[in-house]
């Protein structure tokens, strides 16, 4: 099975090795689409870790799995991006999430995130939606 993410890998050699804590995202764009399965996976724990200590006050961790768990996630679409490689201190991705609501419509989550380095890890700062 090809990762949620929408790569060409599987999801054990893709998102999972991150989620699990056996490898640290390299790029901005490798901790959007982790944070993505998380997010299919209801893997709140990675959802909360991964998110900039100084915006982590603003996820209560019940609403991000009521979050997860009310989407029916279909498949993430990366529209564009800026820096956030493995160089960089800081990123921008720029992303749609395709998922069914509870009534079963289709809806786009259309974000563009802040992403920051530091000591060697990508965290997620926030996000402006569209
Ligand atoms: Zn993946």
């Amino acid at each position: 099975m090809n990762c949620y993410c929408g790569s060409d890998e599987e999801f054990e050699d893709c998102c999972q090795p991150f989620i699990s804590g056996i490898k640290k995202p390299a790029t901005a764009e490798q901790l959007m689409r982790s944070r993505y399965s998380a997010y299919v996976n209801v893997e709140v724990a990675y959802l909360i870790k991964t998110t900039h200590p100084s915006t982590r006050k603003f996820h209560d961790p019940r609403a991000v799995e009521n979050w997860a768990t009310s989407c029916d996630w279909q498949k993430l679409e990366i529209i564009s991006k800026t820096e956030g490689e493995a160089k960089d201190k800081k990123g921008t991705v720029e992303f749609k999430a395709h998922f069914l609501n509870e009534d079963n419509v289709p809806q786009i989550h259309h974000e563009n995130s802040n992403f920051r380095k530091e000591l060697g890890k990508w965290f997620f700062v926030d996000g402006k939606t569209f």
